[in-house]
């Protein structure tokens, strides 16, 4: 039987910002393994802010497993932090995500690649390379230096590798600073396709020598340089199917009611990046907007010539937020909307006066 190679991931407990972790399982498997085959394993939390010294033995529980063709037989096994006694860990954002496979997530990462403290393509000497203007989707070496692409098109071909909707890939306003999009349904499994794709691109830069900077305002709130986000686009099957005005309407007073908790986990440091400059809303106002994007919510051409139906893009949450966070507040919002009863359809209040009446 050969040996797999199973990189078992989490997120350990550093706030206000988690990061990933991992370590690798070497198990005899028939064939790539499901995820009933995967069997937990523990760590010692004293090392990650999970556990004190005295108590330090945390669990894994794998939750996913994707294909990694790094290495003969590897796989990445997305796994949930869970206390000895088997309940979810303070840290386990997861296990508290609301879900529901039938919303749909498409998240933009942007960051920045970084070396040697500042951003790459940067002048080693210090100082500043040419304002923005030609980086955004710009060609050549001037534009993108000698390295990112590289690295750009060897992290797409990695996350397709790992069965993940890899969307696309471009350039972004700041020198240095890149996007990629993941695609996927349901809360928990959106969360996972992102922190995976994360893992990957951080794996990968190890051997560049590169570091990737997931802060959303790197070079500071001062400067005219643009700052990383973590564009969410979303759809529910009512949004994609059903749709319509009044039914947009009372999305959007309930996003705004909901603004501040929203805004609670989309990213620290949020402040510095969502100031109203630089194709962001400023973060203690929410708005939307058909193309806007200077809106919280940017609302495409194409959703409201489709009878108000498709995906809208929430453009607050930034680069380092936890997408698992960032999904499960979108469900637990678009939960409290009441949906519009159908054409022809009888309210749900009224089916309840109905069959209480019958009951009485
Ligand atoms: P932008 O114009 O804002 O740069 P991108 O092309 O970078 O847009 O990203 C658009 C995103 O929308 C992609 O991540 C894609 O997966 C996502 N998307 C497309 N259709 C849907 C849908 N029905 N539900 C949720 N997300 C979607
Ligand atoms: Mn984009
Ligand atoms: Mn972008
Ligand atoms: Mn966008």
């Amino acid at each position: 039987m050969p040996h797999y190679k199973l990189e078992y991931i989490w997120l350990d407990g550093y706030e206000p910002v988690p990061g990933l972790r991992s370590k690798t399982k070497v198990l005899e498997l028939d064939a790539f393994p499901t995820l009933d085959e995967l069997p937990r394993w523990g760590f010692d939390g004293s090392s990650t802010r999970q556990a004190e010294g005295s108590d330090s033995d945390c669990m894994l529980e794998p939750v996913a497993v994707f294909p990694d063709a790094t290495r003969t037989n590897g796989a990445l096994v997305m796994c949930e932090v869970l206390l000895p006694d088997g309940r979810p860990h303070p840290s386990n954002t997861r296990a508290r995500t609301p879900d529901d496979p039938d919303t749909w997530f498409g998240f933009e990462q942007e960051y920045f690649f970084y070396r040697d403290g500042a951003p790459l393509g940067f002048p080693v000497s210090g100082g500043f390379p040419a304002p923005q203007g030609g980086y955004y989707t710009g060609v050549g070496h001037p534009n993108v230096g000698g390295i990112a692409r590289e690295i750009a098109d060897a992290h797409l071909e990695l996350c397709l590798a790992a069965g993940l909707s890899h969307e696309g890939v471009n350039a972004e306003v700041a020198k240095g600073q890149w996007e990629f999009q993941i695609f996927a349904k349901g809360a928990k499994q959106a969360g996972d396709a992102m922190w995976i794709a994360r893992y990957l691109l951080l794996r990968l830069c190890e051997r560049y020598e590169v570091d990737v900077n997931f802060h959303p305002k790197p070079l500071g709130a001062g400067l005219d340089w643009n700052g990383s986000g973590m564009h969410t686009n979303f759809s529910t099957k009512q949004m994609r199917e059903e749709g319509g005005e009044a039914y947009f309407e009372s999305l959007m007073a309930t996003f705004e009611a909901r603004h501040a908790d929203h805004i609670g986990v989309y990213g620290a440091d949020n402040h510095l990046r969502l100031t109203g400059l630089h194709e962001t809303q400023a973060i203690d106002t929410f708005s939307y907007g058909v193309a806007d994007r200077g809106a919280s919510i940017r609302v495409p051409h194409a959703f409201v010539e489709n009878g108000y139906r498709g995906y809208l893009e929430d453009r607050r949450p930034n680069s380092q937020a936890d997408p698992y966070r960032i999904t499960g507040r979108i469900v637990e919002t678009i939960r409290g909307v009441p949906v519009p009863a159908r054409n022809g359809a009888v309210p749900a209040e009224v089916v309840e006066e109905i069959a209480a009446a019958a009951a009485a």
